[in-house]
């Protein structure tokens, strides 16, 4: 174990985990602050997940939401971006254990900042994830495009009808935002962009699925909206099927059981999960320590000043935290991270001048509303009580996002990406290489060989 970056400075220490919206907001946030932030996190880079769905299906490159984190906090001179998969937090001592390549690193701090956001939950079938990968990160984003492409390729080598028709029927699972869009744009990569590539198979007879065990699309959009998604994606050409639960999932397909009770198998070579997520394992390691408590979905109980119970210098931001009434959307971790800066900015400066720090105002969330693309040129948006879809819709969305992307040469690049699919039928992200389409499969292969050495050695 050792404490590198251990500096004599005996400023404020503020360790920050993620680069997430959460974790980078906090630390920009602090710019001015006269304190030493550490921000470490398990990836190099800020991560954009509202677009994730782009770059799997082929319309993006992954740089383009992902910029280095380092790179965007370079001039911020009071700040330390560090690598590393956090593994433990200590209240008592004040520490955090980070992992980089086997060894550990133990970092103290003053005030800590958790914004390790959520993965994926399989609702307790994590065996879902080698055959339905989700969409959380790049390298997610990545598999499946591979899978999708993938597909296809298959099927062009294929002479079984029966298997054909297999690798040509996509299911997506989880009909909220990021179901609803990647349902569209599989359906438009067939229907449009791959049409007329193929010479055995028409890949304009795909077969996209968007199934949910709810009653309706994009239920936290409301009925109106969520009419208008459906109706939108049928008339592309998608099959949505709700109330269906997914009971399995195997290398071929789905196990569904309806709301009568009755049990059916879709055969389908590629599966995407998006149907839930479950917070960082980090909030349970936080409960067992504190009287904080975490929900079903592991997010952490916080207190109006999103500090934990017993630790007012340790807040909890975005999708790790539960606070009633504020949705795991970026704009929740945005101004969470922002509002525990000013709570620390607040009392760094208090102490500084020795005086008494203004008393802490609760959290409170500005909702500004959300919104999901259907196809090119469709979108449903909701702001405030105002709901609308359709282009304006998908024009406020192509705003939105282009304002919140980091960087200014992202922002670029996005747009020119954008203009050769939207203004064309092409994409210029298909691009598949084998270890992006089976990388999950050698890792657990590497792993298993790796247990079976430890095993061996072990006898
Ligand atoms: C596919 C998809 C589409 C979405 N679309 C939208 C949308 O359209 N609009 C919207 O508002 N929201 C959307 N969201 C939700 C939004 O992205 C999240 O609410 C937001 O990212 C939460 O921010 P966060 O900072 O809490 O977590 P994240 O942004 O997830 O960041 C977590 C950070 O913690 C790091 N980390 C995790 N565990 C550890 C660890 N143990 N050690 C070190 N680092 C760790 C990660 O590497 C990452 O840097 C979408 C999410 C997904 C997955």
């Amino acid at each position: 174990m050792s404490h590198p970056g251990a500096t004599a400075s005996d400023r404020h220490k503020v360790v920050i985990i993620g680069s997430g919206f959460g974790g980078l907001n906090a630390a920009k946030a602090l710019k001015r602050t006269d304190v030493d932030i550490k921000l470490i996190a398990r990836t190099t880079h800020h991560l954009f997940q509202p677009l994730l769905y782009q770059v799997a299906t082929g319309i993006i490159s992954e740089g383009e939401i992902a910029p280095p984190t380092r790179l965007i906090l370079r001039k911020q001179e009071n700040a330390q971006v560090l690598l590393g998969d956090v593994t433990h937090v200590d209240l008592a001592n004040k520490t955090v254990d980070s992992v980089l390549l086997g060894h550990t690193y133990r970092t103290p701090y003053d005030s800590l900042v958790i914004a390790a956001g959520a993965g994926q939950s399989y609702f307790g079938n994590d065996h879902f994830a080698e055959f339905a990968p989700g969409m959380k990160s790049i390298d997610d984003a990545l598999e499946l495009r591979g899978r999708i492409l993938g597909a296809f390729e298959q099927a062009e080598r294929s002479s079984d009808p029966e298997r054909r028709k297999k690798l040509l029927t996509f299911v997506v699972v989880g009909a909220g935002p990021t179901g609803v869009e990647m349902a569209g744009q599989i359906q438009e990569l067939a229907d449009q962009t791959l049409k007329g590539s193929f010479r055995h198979i028409d890949p304009t007879e795909a077969h996209v699925i968007l199934l949910d065990a709810a009653p309706a699309v994009l239920p936290p959009m409301g009925e109106k909206l969520g009419l208008k998604a459906k109706n939108r994606l049928e008339k592309m050409g998608v099959e949505i099927q709700l109330n269906a639960m997914v009971t399995d999932v195997d290398r071929n397909g789905i196990t569904v059981k309806d709301k009568d009770g009755s049990s059916r198998r879709i055969e389908a070579a590629c599966k995407v999960w998006s149907a839930g997520v479950q917070a960082s394992p980090l909030g349970r390691d936080l409960a067992n320590q504190s009287a904080t408590e975490v929900d079903r979905a592991g997010r952490v109980k916080v207190n109006p000043d999103l500090s934990i119970p017993g630790h007012p210098n340790v807040f909890v931001v975005g999708d790790m935290a539960f606070v009633e009434g504020v949705p795991g959307m970026a704009q929740g971790a945005i101004q969470g991270g922002k509002y525990v800066a000013k709570i620390i900015d607040n009392e760094v400066k208090a102490r500084e001048h020795g005086t008494m720090p203004k008393p802490r105002e609760p959290f409170s969330y500005f909702d500004k509303g959300s919104m999901a693309t259907v196809s090119k040129y469709n979108a449903v948006a909701q702001v405030g009580k105002l709901e609308f879809g359709g282009f304006i819709a998908w024009l406020a969305w192509l705003g939105l996002h282009l304002i919140y992307l980091v960087g200014f040469k992202t922002k670029i690049a996005t747009l020119l990406s954008w203009a050769v699919t939207f203004l064309s039928r092409q994409r210029g992200q298909l691009t598949i290489t084998e270890q992006q389409a089976y990388a999950r499969t050698r890792i657990e292969e590497l792993e298993e060989i790796a247990a079976a050495v430890q095993e061996e050695r072990a006898s």
